[in-house]
């Protein structure tokens, strides 16, 4: 295949990119040539005017078209140029879809998709351009992830100038500005590759979503009103130059092990922030900040492995934050694919869509890159083969990001003494196993995670004659022995569950999801184990166990009181043994 791609800012240029395309073999040869318009402009007129002036020139070419934030091509980024871009396939077809959602349901268009897939062989990779006037491009995008076996790429409409009347749009024939134009490449001898890179550096404290409204409005972050994260930590007011100030911060949530980006694209009065992509309560937040060589290091790896795919065009789908990040060193991030010999066009977006592992994820702040390729590796391989050598090691580290660095080291450290000081706080000097304050945040984050019927068990044990250990040996050989007791309470556990020391010398365990039956066992195993235990000096000691479950006790007082009347009945009733809490016993 063969990518041929044109920036131009008057309808008198339509003509000689005809006559070029008309002199190019690629072209005459072709089975089949799309074109993608990548307009500036959004305003109803001027669209519908280059369209039927391309459609004048080009009427026997289907055409895909989206407004967008800024074109890219080898050459140049261009916020005034309409791009047009052909993709001329030697031996691969493909087809256009275009779902208009003020007409169709979510579920009409999916069953639609579906069978669009089916009925087509040999599917390469599928284009999904769509408006974000609504968020129904996402669960449609949810309701079809599970059918998709092949590459699935695209981006949000957006704009360079717009306003209430020329909203972001995408067109062919026709203009929408609530749509989505899918575009199905098939062969067999076409291949397609995509992935994204980010390069955003998560900074500062992390903060959790607290609550939301639906899948796209957060309330709060850490208990207060969303919006005022932006004001604490960046000083930026909600006022009409927020967005401009925010976009560069984009709030970094760690999802399935990768790195992701949110930037919310509105806010109201009570502080609630809106995306165009899902959050989730819960999800562990924080503000995050472009890094200039992270960014280019990302970009290169990403442009290194199409290059390696021989990839005959690519084509990128930015994040306009991306842009307003880098400014006027932007084109830095496409000279990168220049440096690889490789042909490229894209635009700058609102939303970037990928799927990666069977999901279909919705990207704020990210680079998709989409390469395709006809034919095998080795026999198309027509590039320019004198690669220019990484110019990595000539890039300055600029002075703001030894800053972010900075940042970012001491944050680490903060963050590691944070989790050591946590530990300690929560941990028993003596035996190092939880103590009293470790094991009640436990009990409640495993009352909280549990499922309905899930019982969470306690044993409390207590080691019987104490303290004629401390008075026949002294404080200290008691506490080795504790020491002792607690370690063989810590072998005898299963990994889900957790030992600490309750006080004095008596010791809890909690068991997540656990019959009583079960809590019993591991009770005895624990009283067993001690008594063979042969401590020196000491010789033997003994422990005495109490068993209960918390059946609808959400309350640890309770559930413990219950564990600790068992274990005053197995004191009771001769020591050295395990009983378990029945409401009958008392
Ligand atoms: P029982 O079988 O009824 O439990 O008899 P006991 O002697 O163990 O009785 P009790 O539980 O009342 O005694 C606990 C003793 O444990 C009292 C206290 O001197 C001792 N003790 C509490 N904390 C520590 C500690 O940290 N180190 C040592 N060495 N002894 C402790
Ligand atoms: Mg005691
Ligand atoms: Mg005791």
């Amino acid at each position: 295949m063969k990518q041929m791609s044109f920036m131009i800012e008057s309808q008198t240029e339509l003509k000689s990119i005809r006559d070029e395309l008309n002199a190019n073999e690629a072209f005459l040869k072709a089975q089949s040539v799309l074109l993608h318009i990548f307009s500036p402009y959004a305003e109803n007129e001027l669209l519908e005017n280059w369209i039927m002036k391309i459609n004048y020139f080009f009427g026997d070419i289907k055409i895909v078209g989206t407004t967008a934030g800024g074109m890219i091509s080898n050459n140049e980024i261009s916020f005034e140029a309409i791009e047009l871009v052909f993709f001329i396939f030697e031996k691969s077809d493909f087809e256009i879809k275009t779902y208009d959602l003020n007409v169709l349901s979510v579920e009409e268009v999916r069953n639609d998709l579906i069978d669009l897939f089916s009925n087509i062989d040999h599917i390469a990779g599928v284009e999904f351009l769509t408006t974000l006037k609504t968020n129904k491009y996402i669960s449609l995008l949810d309701l079809i992830s599970e059918n998709i076996n092949f590459p699935l790429f695209g981006a949000g409409a957006w704009c360079v100038v717009f306003d209430e009347n020329t909203l972001p749009k995408i067109f062919n024939e026709d203009i929408y500005d609530d749509s989505i134009v899918v575009i199905v490449y098939y062969g067999e001898e076409l291949h397609i590759k995509s992935d994204y890179c980010l390069g955003w550096v998560p900074l500062g404290k992390e903060m959790t979503v607290t609550s939301m409204d639906g899948d796209y409005c957060i309330n709060e972050i850490d208990g207060k009103p969303a919006v005022s994260i932006y004001e604490k930590y960046l000083k930026v007011k909600p006022d009409s130059h927020f967005f401009e100030h925010i976009s560069i911060f984009p709030m970094a949530i760690i999802r399935e092990g990768r790195l992701i980006a949110r930037t919310p694209i509105n806010y109201d009065k009570q502080g609630r922030l809106f995306f165009n992509a899902d959050v989730h309560i819960d999800d562990r937040i924080r503000l995050s900040y472009g890094n200039f060589s992270y960014i280019l290091k990302d970009s290169r790896e990403m442009s290194e492995k199409f290059s390696e795919f021989n990839a005959q065009s690519i084509l990128l789908f930015s994040c306009r934050n991306r842009l307003n990040f880098f400014g006027e060193k932007a084109m830095r991030e496409v000279e990168i694919y220049n440096e690889n010999s490789l042909v490229v066009s894209g635009y700058y977006s609102a939303s970037e869509i990928i799927s990666k592992d069977n999901k279909i994820n919705v990207l704020n702040s990210s680079l998709v890159a989409v390469a395709m390729r006809e034919g095998d590796v080795n026999l198309t391989y027509n590039c320019d083969q004198e690669k220019i050598v990484s110019n990595q090691s000539r890039e300055q580290i600029p002075y703001l990001d030894r800053l972010l660095n900075f940042l970012e080291v001491t944050t680490q450290e903060l963050e590691e003494s944070n989790r050591k000081l946590e530990k300690l706080a929560t941990s028993d000097g003596l035996t190092g196993l939880y103590n009293r304050r470790g094991l009640e945040q436990l009990f409640t984050y495993e009352m909280n995670k549990r499922t309905d019927n899930q019982n969470l068990a306690v044993i409390m044990c207590d080691v019987d004659f104490f303290k004629k250990v401390n008075d026949k040996y002294g404080h200290n050989i008691g506490d080795t022995v504790l020491k002792g007791v607690g370690h063989a309470i810590e072998k005898c556990i299963r990994s889900q569950d957790s030992a600490g020391r309750w006080g004095g010398e008596e010791f809890m365990v909690l068991l997540p999801n656990t019959k009583l039956k079960i809590a019993k066992s591991i009770a005895q195993r624990i009283c067993k184990t001690i008594a063979e235990l042969n401590f020196e000096i000491v010789g033997s000691v003994t422990v005495s166990a109490g068993v209960a479950v918390s059946d609808d006790e959400t309350l640890m007082e309770n559930v413990y009181h219950k564990a600790d009347t068992a274990l005053y009945i197995a004191k009771k009733n001769g020591r050295n043994r395990v009983e378990v809490f029945r409401e009958d016993t008392v």
